[in-house]
């Protein structure tokens, strides 16, 4: 879809633009220190086509936990309902992204959802196939059928630099694994999961994916049904209970957009029935979230009245 630069989305941008200097980039993953924490840029898309966009929308990110969402409809519709819930809860935690401390206190070491780093290498985990790259590869697949975009990759660097360094995420594993939770090596899964969080695209390819989930599965040039109208649904829900991490709460009562953000800078969203939204910010605050991103979705959210509430 050919997307237009839009003078009135180019002033909110300005607008949001100005808050990218209370946040700072990731660096726990070292590859993601390297972004220019003013970077601000977005792509929305509607149901009819259109596509309007502000800022360097050719900049590439990696999905970081907005993979997540997408991790999640690809099992559900490989496993089922009951096979993932059986092994990943669905209630929100308040506790940060990578927290472990509820792995320990709840009765079973189940992760309580999948938008944490926990139920997310669950979900990870539930990827069927004989080998990292097979399993990569089809989650690939899914992923370049949501954007429309068969040039999606991931990034080898950032992926790289994660495994180097995800040890809180190796703990997280050998905690569920002493639970029978994960059955798999943890290398094996660490390294299917840093791949997972480095596949990269741009902010069009993000809003692209937001929009299928926003009209419930549907590819919005083909007509087709990608993923099942449950399974789409399911995801939008997780984006609103759990998709800012600690910060979902208040996100739903001022911006009311089903959303998922990632440490790189990216949030992607889903307006029900109207439109998705892809954003990049790498500037982020204590909770993990684009600054401006989050400014610049409000600001959206009030002037269009965008929340689904
Ligand atoms: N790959 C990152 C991690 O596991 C994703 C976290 C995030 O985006 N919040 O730490």
């Amino acid at each position: 879809m050919p997307c237009q630069k839009d003078q009135e989305l180019k002033k909110h941008v300005e607008y949001a633009k100005q808050f990218t200097k209370e946040g700072k980039v990731a660096t726990y993953i070292p590859e993601l220190g390297k972004a220019n924490p003013n970077d601000l840029s977005i792509a929305i898309h509607f149901p009819d086509g259109r596509c309007i966009s502000a800022g360097d929308i050719t900049k590439k990110f990696t999905l970081q936990s907005i993979s997540k969402v997408v991790a999640l409809a690809y099992v559900l519709m490989d496993r089922g309902f009951d096979y993932v819930f059986e092994r990943v809860g669905m209630e929100p935690t308040g506790d940060p992204f990578n927290s472990i401390v509820r792995l320990e206190t709840m009765d079973v070491a189940k992760p309580l959802n999948p938008m944490i780093n926990a139920g997310a290498l669950v979900v990870t985990h539930m990827i069927d196939g004989e080998t990292v790259e097979e399993r990569l590869q089809k989650l690939l697949t899914f992923t370049r059928e949501l954007a429309g975009n068969e040039q999606i990759d991931f990034n080898p660097s950032v992926a790289a630099s994660e495994f180097e360094t995800a040890n809180l995420n190796r703990a997280l594993c050998y905690f569920l694994k002493q639970h029978q939770i994960i059955t798999e090596d943890v290398e094996t899964l660490i390294d299917l999961y840093t791949k997972q969080c480095a596949i990269e695209m741009n902010c069009l390819d993000l809003a692209r994916i937001g929009l299928v989930f926003a009209m419930n599965g549907v590819d919005p040039e083909t007509g087709k049904q990608i993923m099942p109208d449950g399974v789409a649904r399911i995801c939008k829900t997780f984006m609103v209970t759990c998709g800012m991490y600690n910060a979902s709460g208040e996100f739903a009562i001022k911006i009311g957009i089903p959303a998922k953000s990632g440490v790189s800078g990216g949030i992607m969203g889903a307006v029900p029935g109207r439109l998705g939204i892809g954003i990049f910010g790498p500037a982020l605050d204590e909770k993990g979230n684009s600054v401006a991103g989050m400014k610049l979705l409000e600001h959206l959210s009030k002037s269009y009245q965008l929340s689904m509430f």
